[in-house]
């Protein structure tokens, strides 16, 4: 750490580090997976909470050819001037609503999802106003039960998708599916969803489809299901190096490493005696004398509520856990007797370089996954970025 870095690190309540160099590696890995196939990295949700803007750079730094978002705002913000992502960068966005910006998202160059007739006679309308063609993923449901056209609706949605596309309006550049159950070893939803995604395939390009790319795997696809892997692969969670599931392995099983640690800096340490309550509702009261520690993090940072009396933290080397419930904007541990001093560093969650607990560990203390761990860390929370190639704070800083 040089000086700059320490001071800067001084100064903030908490922070979630961003490490860009471990997400080009987590690139590198995830197209060594996709066997030859393209590779989408998704950067919905500001990217997982890592920052939308410095993670689609670092991606495509790193090889990855394609950006996936859901809505067409976040992928529209990707095209803005000084975004700094090359043009030929294909960004696709899925989740669209009636009304939505299609005509924007023609003249940005974007890939659009398609999943119903509504969708398919808004994005030609558009087209025509715009007066160039659209480019039009048809989705399928393949039995996600969730987006994507049904089979027994897709003939007649791939027979107005290539009307449109014979009056120049639309091309229809790529079919596509998602599955249920991908990080589910054995789900037998997996082979029934990838069979008719080939079924659904061979009727558009009977019909006369002939689409540029075909995909439907996720991150847990790209990393576990080879036969999956289509023409591109859509991967969100791993590129940010947590594992899907701790059921298909540990990030580190697969060449990832994770790229988020989140810390703060100790706000208070102090001396109580046994028998005394900690925090709301006194869901903790101290076993005997101890001292203890406040964490200025809380659940309006995006630290879960769930994983009051759970969630663990490392501080000075020792995991401490939360004890009692967590607040708004802070919590406490108790630790031990050990004085860390204001300031220490606590450490909710990292790599696991330094024996610090990971997104998945807070994922169990809170009973969820470590997508949602990852992507509700909060605005208050500033992002420190490290190991980014472009140097773009006019600082190096180099991690470890
Ligand atoms: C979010 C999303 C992905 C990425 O999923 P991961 O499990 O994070 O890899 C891929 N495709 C679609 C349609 C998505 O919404």
């Amino acid at each position: 750490m040089n000086e700059n870095d320490a001071a800067r690190k001084a100064t903030l309540r908490a922070r979630a580090e961003i490490d860009l160099g471990a997400l080009r590696a987590n690139v590198r890995s995830l197209r060594a997976h996709a066997s030859g196939a393209a590779l989408m990295t998704v950067v919905k949700a500001d990217a997982y909470g890592h920052g939308a803007l410095a993670c689609a750079r670092a991606a495509v730094e790193a090889g990855a050819s394609w950006l996936g978002t859901a809505t067409p705002q976040e992928a529209l913000a990707l095209r803005a001037p000084g975004a700094g992502i090359p043009a030929d960068v294909r960004v696709m966005c899925w989740l669209w609503t009636p009304g939505g910006p299609w005509r924007e998202a023609i003249e940005a160059d974007l890939d659009v999802g398609v999943s119903g007739m509504w969708a398919l006679e808004e994005v030609t309308a558009a087209a025509r106003d715009a007066g160039r063609p659209a480019r039009v993923h048809l989705k399928a449901d393949t039995g996600l039960g969730r987006g994507g056209c049904v089979p027994g609706d897709w003939a007649e949605l791939i027979a107005g998708a290539l009307r449109a596309e014979a009056d120049g309006l639309l091309r229809v550049v790529g079919l596509w599916s998602h599955l249920a159950a991908a990080d589910e070893p054995g789900h037998p939803s997996v082979d029934a969803q990838l069979t008719r995604f080939r079924e659904m395939v061979a009727q558009a390009e009977a019909q006369g489809v002939d689409p540029e790319v075909r995909h439907i795997a996720n991150s847990a696809a790209t990393l576990t299901l080879p036969e999956s892997h289509f023409d591109l692969v859509r991967c969100g969670i791993a590129l940010y190096g947590v594992s899907p599931s701790p059921e298909i392995g540990t990030p580190a099983d697969f060449g990832l490493r994770q790229v988020m640690t989140l810390t703060a800096s100790l706000a208070l340490v102090k001396h109580v005696p046994g028998g005394e309550g900690v925090g709301y509702g006194h869901h903790y009261v101290t076993p005997g004398a101890t001292t203890l520690g406040l964490v200025p993090l809380g659940y309006a940072d995006g630290i879960p509520r769930h994983a009051s009396s759970a969630g663990p933290v490392l501080i000075e080397g020792k995991w401490r856990t939360v004890a009692g419930r967590i607040a708004m904007d802070q919590f406490t541990v108790d630790l031990g007797g050990d004085e860390p001093g204001e300031g220490a560093e606590a450490v909710l969650f990292g790599p696991g370089d330094r024996g610090e607990p990971t997104v998945e560990d807070w994922a169990q203390a809170a009973g969820t996954i470590g997508y949602e761990i990852v992507t509700r860390i909060g605005t208050r929370v500033p992002r420190v970025y490290v190991n980014d190639v472009n140097d773009v704070n006019g600082v190096r800083y180099v991690s470890a």
